[in-house]
């Protein structure tokens, strides 16, 4: 296992609604408890890509549509290549609401240009326009994939627009159990593509869910030691 870690952390002044700087919190806290050093790596606007290419995993979170745009320049000509590039090489990455939105095809917003997105997973996301419902609320799903803990409820607080749907190639990461997940239609939730997550799951959802972040981590570090989980699990057993 390695002993240390640095966790790029993507727009933290833009792109981190809904207590989503928990899953940074909670990647940082997991690794330091087994005694891994883990440093937060704050990638700005002004961040060189250097800096991002020197992490070994990858978290961006979810924003308003105003605050994607201000991301959206810097991501697709800067930082969104180098993410792809990091992502292909199967460094583990987790994307949130904007951000799963921000690395599929592109995120079309009920108004103004649509902003298009890195295509590091094949999926495309439009807003339906502002008479339609926002998916909002507590979400539960069961994760399908067999390569991602198959089985495992997780659990998460979602407010988005955009309706997402996966391309042909796509895994969804969970069936939803109840909630909306994707698009509040055709029953997926997220998205799993080599050792990269996408997901509507604020909340935050590692703080709930530990076996991702522990998914995540093995990811960066190799084989991790177990840890007392109890909280964690009272607190994913309490949302409905
Ligand atoms: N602005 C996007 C939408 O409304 C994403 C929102 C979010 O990150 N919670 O769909």
């Amino acid at each position: 296992m390695k002993k240390s870690i640095r966790i790029a952390w993507l727009y933290p002044d833009l792109m981190s609604t809904y207590g989503d700087r928990g899953n940074v919190i909670v990647l940082e806290r997991r690794s330091s408890w087994r005694g891994v050093r883990a440093d937060i790596v704050p990638v700005t606007l002004e961040t060189p890509v250097s800096v991002l290419e020197s992490c070994g995993l990858i978290f961006m979170g979810g924003a308003q549509d105003r605050q994607q745009k201000l991301a959206g320049e810097d991501f697709l000509k800067r930082k969104g290549p180098v993410v792809k590039k990091m992502v292909e090489s199967n460094i583990p990455a987790l994307f949130v609401c904007a951000a799963y939105q921000f690395v599929g095809r592109y995120y079309k917003p009920y108004q103004g240009d649509t902003i298009p997105g890195a295509g590091i997973f094949d999926l495309t996301t439009e807003h339906p326009g502002d008479q339609a419902k926002r998916l909002i609320g507590n979400v539960r799903a069961e994760i399908v994939n067999p390569h991602v803990l198959a089985g495992t409820v997780i659990v998460g607080f979602e407010n988005h627009g955009g309706r997402t749907h996966l391309g042909p190639k796509m895994k969804p990461l969970a069936k939803v159990i109840s909630g909306n997940g994707n698009n509040g239609d055709d029953g997926w939730e997220g998205v799993i593509y080599k050792n990269a997550i996408g997901s509507y799951f604020h909340g935050p959802l590692l703080p709930k869910n530990p076996a991702i972040a522990d998914w995540l981590l093995e990811k960066a570090l190799g084989t991790l030691a177990l840890l007392n989980d109890t909280l964690e699990q009272k607190a994913n057993e309490s949302v409905r």
